[in-house]
């Protein structure tokens, strides 16, 4: 209920805040949480003169400029730094030769300099701002499978009919794992001999909530599910928070909805 009372009270901000400075695509959302990364604690350490520098470009606050020359015609609107154009938002982050003698991280943008020039007047939210708009990462629901679709590796047996024994499991979040709106989660289980994969299946973990621990609660899950009746099986896997709440049993689990939905067959 928070979540939803933010969202609606951010829907209503969202359209009056894309009219600010560099505003424009923040109207139909923003992706928050992507877009707070950029403060996590790793990335500035206390470097918190990066951090407010960072706060002051994603307020639109900052003074290029063009900008001041509109307010102060004397002064001119020509780069200080390469002298050589007029010193526009676009051109002091993108467009300045002399970026290339700032440091590596800014060095290492130039990858998407391309892109920023042609995007940024339809996206200055993003390319010149750092705020990230939810439609280029949202999934839609026809992007989220519905169902597991197991992909077996060799030949598998009759769902129900796989046999006592150890079995390794594992959740993954793939390569957008901390992109929650994007995050796409995969579960494998296999069996071993001599060292050697004996069977294996993997599949797309279905449903919305796509968390590395469903994922994992999943693969638990499904082995129970497409094991033989009366079975033993020993389950290896390497997320201890989830088995440790496994173990706090079924009402525990209830208060977590991601491990309940898994839970139940189980
Ligand atoms: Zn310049």
């Amino acid at each position: 209920m928070v979540y939803e009372l933010i969202d609606s009270y951010n829907k209503q901000k969202l359209s009056a805040a894309s009219k600010h400075r560099n505003g424009a695509g923040i109207e139909t959302g923003v992706d928050f949480n992507t877009t707070l990364l950029l403060f996590r604690p790793k990335k500035f350490g206390k470097d918190y003169q990066k951090k407010t520098a960072l706060e002051t470009v994603m307020a639109g606050a900052t003074w290029p400029k063009v900008r001041i020359n509109q307010s102060y015609p004397d002064v001119s609107a020509l780069c200080d730094r390469c002298g050589l154009h007029e010193e526009t938002d676009l051109h002091v982050f993108w467009h300045c030769p002399c970026n290339d003698s700032v440091d590596d991280n800014v060095r290492d943008s130039d990858k998407y300099k391309d892109r920023a020039i042609a995007d940024a007047g339809n996206v200055p939210c993003l390319w010149l701002r750092g705020i990230l708009p939810i439609k280029f990462t949202h999934l839609s629901k026809e992007d989220i499978p519905n169902r597991r679709a197991f992909i077996p590796k060799g030949e598998m047996p009759q769902l129900g009919q796989w046999p006592s024994g150890t079995y390794y499991g594992d959740g993954s979040g793939g390569i957008n794992t901390r992109f929650p709106t994007i995050r796409r989660c995969g579960c494998s289980l296999a069996s071993c001999i001599n060292g050697k994969l004996d069977l294996g299946v993997r599949y797309a973990l279905p449903g919305e909530t796509r968390t590395v621990p469903r994922a994992e609660l999943s693969a638990l899950a499904s082995l129970v599910e497409i094991s033989q009746e009366g079975s033993t099986l020993l389950y290896i896997g390497d997320d201890k928070p989830v088995c440790n709440l496994f173990h706090k049993g079924s009402e525990f689990c209830k208060k977590t909805s991601n491990a309940y939905m898994c839970y139940n067959p189980i």
